[in-house]
Parts: structure tokens; sequence; C-alpha cells
């Protein structure tokens, strides 16, 4: 079996845990919701949908950090409650195979390169972004609403 060249970042357990520490300080950029249809609210930290019924937190984040052209922060969603790291890293995760647009960035965050989904394998798309010596990583979003969802590095 090949390779894969790439290797699937989820939002470190630390940014999660603090999220849920800070909606219970009552952050007031920190929001307690509970999700009420499918495929809405895509959990960064366990990258899996989170399930009607399920209690998510929405909150700012800073994908790319400030001090670039392209910085950015966002809205993400966590579970409320403690969830298992996506682990699998070396596959691309079930969930997000639809919907999604990727953007290739040099290591200074420049956007370099972004492709929207267009009926080709995730992965395929995810490594034609890498053929490209100056791609440093490559950041999965949402392509309705923008929202960061993963990031994708080199292997
Ligand atoms: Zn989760």
């Amino acid at each position: 079996m090949k390779t894969p060249s790439f290797h699937i970042i989820p939002l470190p357990t630390q940014i999660a845990g603090a999220a849920r520490r800070e909606v219970n300080a009552g952050a007031t950029d920190h929001v307690l919701i509970t999700v009420d249809s499918p495929a809405s609210s895509p959990c960064r930290h366990c990258l899996r949908w989170a399930l009607p019924g399920e209690r998510v937190i929405l909150f700012p984040y800073a994908a790319i950090p400030s001090g670039h052209p392209y910085s950015e922060t966002g809205p993400i969603f966590v579970h409320a409650n403690e969830c298992q790291r996506y682990s699998a890293t070396n596959k691309y995760p079930a969930d997000f195979r639809n919907g999604r647009v990727f953007r290739a960035y040099d290591s200074n965050y420049n956007i370099i390169d972004a492709q929207v989904m267009d009926g080709s394998e995730s992965e395929v798309v995810i490594e034609s972004l890498f053929q490209n010596p100056d791609t440093a990583f490559v950041d999965v979003r949402s392509v309705t609403h923008g929202c960061f969802t993963f990031r994708v590095q080199r292997a």
C-alpha cells in the first residue's frame, strides 16, 4: 500500500481544553450550543460531525496567526464534553469528504494555491497541492461558511 504523503493535524487538545474552561468561566466569545441538525457542527478535535443533541462550544480560533497578510481568526466548534483527538493522522477524515476547500500556504503563511473539491478524491487534491515544493501546509475549510476545519502537513 502506498504511504500517504501527508499528515492530518487536528486541533491540539490543549486548545479544546482551554475552550471548555473559557465557556465555563463565562467568556463572552465562547458560546455553548446544543446541536439540532446532523452535519452542521464539525468538531475540530475528534474530526467528526457533532450529533444532534450533543453540545458544542463555538469560539474564535486563529488558524493563521496575527502579523501576516493572510492572518485569519474565525469561528470553530469543539465538543463541550471531552472527546478523543483524531488519531488516524495518515488517513483523510471520512466525515469531511464533501463541501471542503483546500488552501495551500507557504512557510510564511501566504496562500499560494487553492482548490475546491471537484469530485476527485480528497487525497488526490492534497497530494497535487504538495507537488509544489513551496507548499508548507494545506488548510481544509468549509466551502460554504469558510470556517477552518483542519490542517494537513507533509508526512
Ligand atoms: Zn469532538
